[in-house]
């Protein structure tokens, strides 16, 4: 029989001055990037927490806790292909990643194909079945004042 599971990811992060801005990967040109203990990669770690979330395994910061010294600045690709391997040996497949990622600034449009092809080849999956979907907060709250940005990421998982 087969097992279909669905999970969702959410994250934010600040941003500050003196980091590079990397979503799903991917560095994107910006005067500013994002605070965090690893790279901050917001896309990432939805996507992460979705995978996790998908199978009940908990989240993100039990499995790379923010104050293990080994993870400090660490690629967040790396918590992805972890996961990915995770769920690859307790016999599921990803089957497809919807996501958004809500900026302000800078614009993703010219990225999206670039971090699609980025969290498909780390999920070892076609890059058709990776979504990426940019929004605006329409200039309010934080997200929309530039001072965070969010993503949200759904996955859904199939028994092999
Ligand atoms: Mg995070």
């Amino acid at each position: 029989m087969i097992d279909i599971r669905q999970g969702i990811g959410y994250d934010l992060h600040r941003i500050v001055e003196g980091r590079p801005l990397i979503i799903g990967g991917v560095e994107i040109p910006s005067p500013f990037g994002l605070l965090g203990h690893s790279d901050a990669d917001v896309l990432a770690h939805a996507i992460t927490d979705a995978l996790l979330g998908a199978l009940a395994l908990g989240d993100i910061g039990q499995h790379f806790p923010d104050t293990d010294p080994t993870y400090k600045d660490s690629d967040s690709m790396f918590f992805l292909a972890e996961v990915a391997e995770m769920i690859r040996k307790k016999g599921f497949i990803v089957s497809n990643i919807d996501s958004v990622v809500i900026a302000e600034k800078p614009k993703m449009a010219l990225y999206i194909d670039k971090i699609k092809f980025s969290v498909a080849a780390v999920l070892g999956i076609e890059p058709n079945r990776v979504s990426v979907k940019a929004k605006t907060n329409e200039t309010v709250d934080s997200i929309g004042e530039g001072r965070s940005i969010a993503a949200w990421a759904t996955a859904l998982l199939v028994s092999e």
